[in-house]
């Protein structure tokens, strides 16, 4: 039966995964999510659930992730980043994995402590899991976290490297104190021009979505993004509306212009109730694409 709210949700799902990445972060977890699909190819998603079956079981229940892409995120050690405000780039400077604070934590510390007690843990509840099976979940965690420097030798290797990346809480420790994290020294990583792969992506139509064309790639002018949030209507007449459903940097953009128009017209009473404007614009660039 024709659902107008599963369309939305579709549409909006499918918004989603066009987006092109609108900061060197946003560059660097679009990376992320193709390295792990490579990594996760091999498996079945029955064995991929068992995984994160795993994961979670060991995370414990307040602190259950809702894919393998969550559970080995290194960008929740990144808030005050300032790649988050940089442009989309090729190279990122990212904290230290807890597996490598780990070799520089004093034997006698509440962090030596904690890692021993999860790496216990963890080989307890993997114990039905066979030798490869550990392995491979140790290659699609070093796949999510864009590791590029670890190698797995052993079993023991692997649970290790895993307990202490998936640990929540060793995340907690780090809530508390990241004074170890900070200590380390940090990975620099080198990747593709995730942007340029997107913009293929989208040009060759890989799915049923039309193909972009070139202007749909360029982001609006300052005084046109100062118009659209006056009026709405105005973007949807320069027939380029589809690029604000895929750049982040322009609906970040649009949402602060609204932000400050509404402001003003609240405070001279004449707001004519146009919040959640930005949806609603989105929605519309999606019907015309
Ligand atoms: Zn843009």
């Amino acid at each position: 039966m024709h659902n107008p709210t599963t369309d939305i949700e579709q549409m909006i799902q499918e918004l989603n995964a066009i987006q092109l990445p609108g900061s060197l972060m946003e560059s660097f977890d679009a990376y992320r999510e193709d390295t792990l699909r490579t990594a996760t190819r091999e498996f079945t998603s029955s064995q991929l659930n068992w995984y994160l079956d795993l994961l979670n079981r060991f995370r414990g229940p307040d602190d259950q992730k809702g894919s393998l892409l969550d559970v080995f995120d290194p960008e929740m050690y990144t808030v005050n980043h300032p790649a988050w405000d940089e442009p989309p780039g090729t190279r990122i400077q990212m904290p230290a994995l807890t597996s490598e604070v780990a070799t520089l934590a004093d034997r006698n510390s509440e962090f030596a402590d904690l890692a021993r007690e999860e790496i216990r843990e963890f080989c307890d509840l993997a114990e039905s899991f066979a030798d490869e099976e550990v392995l491979g979940l140790a290659r699609i965690a070093q796949a999510a976290l864009v590791d590029q420097k670890t190698t797995f030798h052993s079993r023991k290797d692997a649970i290790r490297y895993v307990a202490l990346n998936a640990s929540a809480l060793l995340e907690d420790l780090w809530a508390e104190d990241d004074s170890l994290w900070l200590r380390a020294p940090t990975r620099q990583i080198e990747f593709e021009e995730m942007l340029a792969k997107r913009q293929t992506d989208l040009r060759r139509n890989e799915t049923t979505r039309p193909v972009f064309e070139e202007k749909d790639f360029t982001c609006y002018a300052d005084d046109e993004i100062r118009a659209f949030a006056f009026d709405v209507r105005t973007l949807l007449l320069t027939g380029r509306a589809r690029h604000l459903a895929i750049c982040p940097r322009c609906q970040r953009r649009l949402e602060f212009w609204t932000g400050l128009v509404e402001k003003l017209r609240s405070r001279y009473s004449t707001a004519r109730g146009e919040s959640g404007c930005i949806r609603a614009i989105l929605l519309s660039a999606c019907i015309r694409i």
